[in-house]
């Protein structure tokens, strides 16, 4: 089980303020992938009166934090990862940009020798790609369709 964003947040004396309390409040949570946009929209919901430009300053400290990742999967929209801890890969739906955490029992495969160009390896992330069952579903209805 992970600490929520919040606690891990207050933990380091992180000084949250309404804004920030509603940027961690809307990235918490499993398989949670927003794009700053996604969290603006959540974000407004419960804080009106946040702007834009509050909720990027806001993902932008928190990733600098380490308490959240920023994803680049695909060159789709930056996506912002609440679960830093474990390390986990990730699935993506090809189709309508889903993505789930893939977090149990898989490594990725080292790198040795000349395949390192003399770097010690930190991790790797592997992104996995298929298409969710709504979307083949949808495919199969496109098919059926005269
Ligand atoms: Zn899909
Ligand atoms: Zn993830």
């Amino acid at each position: 089980m992970h600490t929520p964003l919040i606690d891990r947040l207050r933990r380091r004396g992180y000084r949250l303020t309404a804004q920030r309390r509603v940027v961690a409040e809307v990235l918490e949570g499993d398989n949670v992938h927003l794009t700053a946009e996604d969290v603006h929209d959540r974000a407004t919901e419960l804080l009106p009166e946040i702007s834009r430009a509050t909720v990027y300053a806001t993902l932008q400290q928190f990733t600098e934090l380490g308490e959240v990742r920023e994803l680049a999967l695909d060159g789709r929209a930056k996506r912002y990862d609440p679960n830093v801890e474990p390390a986990h890969h990730h699935l993506v739906c090809d189709t309508c940009g889903l993505v789930f955490d893939v977090a149990h029992g898989i490594d990725a495969p080292g790198l040795s020798g000349a395949d390192r160009h003399g770097m010690e390896m930190q991790g790797a992330e592997i992104v996995y790609h298929g298409e969710c069952s709504d979307c083949s579903d949808r495919a199969d209805d496109d098919k059926m369709a005269p």
